[in-house]
């Protein structure tokens, strides 16, 4: 299954998995009303209560679905314990035909709504009409009672595909808005790398999280003289080169935090096991952009690495790797430079 529909899948479900556990809250409720009045004025059978215990354990089980296709099955047999509950009811007290079609439309009209999928409506709704059928055994008299009866039938599981399928396009069309407004607020447009927000953002839960133990290191990266680039071959040439560099990047911090920061600034967020290893990250980056080449134009880059000392925050991290940069270019460029220690003031 794609990322986004399984997405759309777990989306779907979280949205409808509380609608239908009310929903059958409600309907096991509305049921067990109806046998007590029933029992209370006509006297009918306690035994029908026991439909209300099985629309109640189908609710139970609603509530430990997991995935849309659960819901749709413990759905279908909650809403057939309630038609099986509301149609012994009617013939218990002598109007079957009269509650037959009212009983089927209720219970299979507005649960069209919520179903994950299209075909969830016409097959909830046939399990309900043949549930009512098997129940009731309505004798209509005249064929043309029952005629229309069955196109009445026909029409509702209609209505309730088109319900159902309308109700999930819109689930995906909103869906699929959301989706497109999460790159276009997390997702660099020239590049295709993760933006400033969608790193610091990753940033901030890694630094938050105890349970990541390996060590932190934050490499700034800037390329060399890029506004020469620019002035020199124009800002074309200039987002070419922005586009080779980000896709080295992508090459060599794969697994790690990444982005375009801003300009022609980049940055990377590695946890590695020590510093070796993340001075080697820094060396095969500043040597794969060196020896790149975009429009017959040599490239280079520098960068400042710092390792996050414990207890140091952000924007400490940010301003050490920042300053090692700063040693870089002014060492000759093309280089990473290491970070002074954070200076403790006690
Ligand atoms: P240094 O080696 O010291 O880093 O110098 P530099 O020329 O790389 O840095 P400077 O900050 O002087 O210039 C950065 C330039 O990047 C200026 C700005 O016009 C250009 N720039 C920023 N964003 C973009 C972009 O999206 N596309 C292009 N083509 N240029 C950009
Ligand atoms: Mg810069
Ligand atoms: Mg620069």
């Amino acid at each position: 299954m794609h990322a986004t529909e399984q997405s759309l899948e777990q989306k779907s479900f979280a949205q409808l998995r509380p609608l239908k556990i009310s929903s059958e809250i409600l309907a096991v409720l509305a049921c067990t009303l109806v046998v007590a009045l029933a029992h209370a004025s006509q006297g009918i059978s306690l035994w029908l209560y026991g439909y209300c215990l099985v629309a109640g354990v189908a609710c139970f089980l609603t509530c430990k679905a997991r995935t849309t296709g659960h819901l749709w099955l413990t759905g279908m047999l909650h809403l057939c314990a309630c038609t099986a509950c509301l149609g012994s009811v009617a013939v218990a007290i002598g109007t079957p035909v009269f509650w037959f079609l009212p009983i089927g439309l209720v219970l299979s009209l507005p649960v069209s709504a919520m179903h994950a999928h299209p075909g969830h409506a016409p097959s909830t709704g046939a399990a309900i009409w043949a549930t009512l059928f098997a129940v009731v055994q309505p004798d209509f008299g005249r064929q043309l009672d029952l005629v229309l009866a069955l196109v009445l039938i026909t029409g509702s599981l209609l209505v309730a595909t088109l319900v159902c399928s309308t109700f999930s396009r819109t689930r995906k069309d909103v869906f699929d808005l959301q989706y497109q407004l999460h790159d276009m607020a997390y997702q660099d447009t020239l590049t295709g790398l993760p933006n400033r927000r969608a790193f610091m953002d990753r940033l901030g839960t890694t630094l938050t999280d105890a349970t990541s133990a390996a060590p932190l290191f934050f490499l700034m990266l800037d390329i060399d003289d890029f506004k020469k680039v620019n002035d020199g071959f124009g800002h074309d040439v200039g987002d070419q080169v922005l586009i080779a560099v980000a896709a080295i990047l992508r090459e060599h911090s794969h697994g790690h935090n990444y982005a375009r920061m801003g300009g022609e600034e980049f940055a990377v967020a590695a946890q590695v096991a020590n510093a070796a290893q993340a001075q080697e990250l820094a060396r095969t980056i500043v040597a794969a952009v060196n020896s790149a080449q975009v429009c017959g134009l040599s490239l280079s880059i520098s960068i400042g690495l710092a390792d996050h000392q414990p207890q140091e925050s952000l924007l400490s991290l940010m301003h050490r790797a920042d300053q090692a940069l700063y040693d870089a270019k002014s060492d000759g460029k093309n280089r990473y430079a290491m970070a002074r220690q954070v200076v403790m003031v006690v």
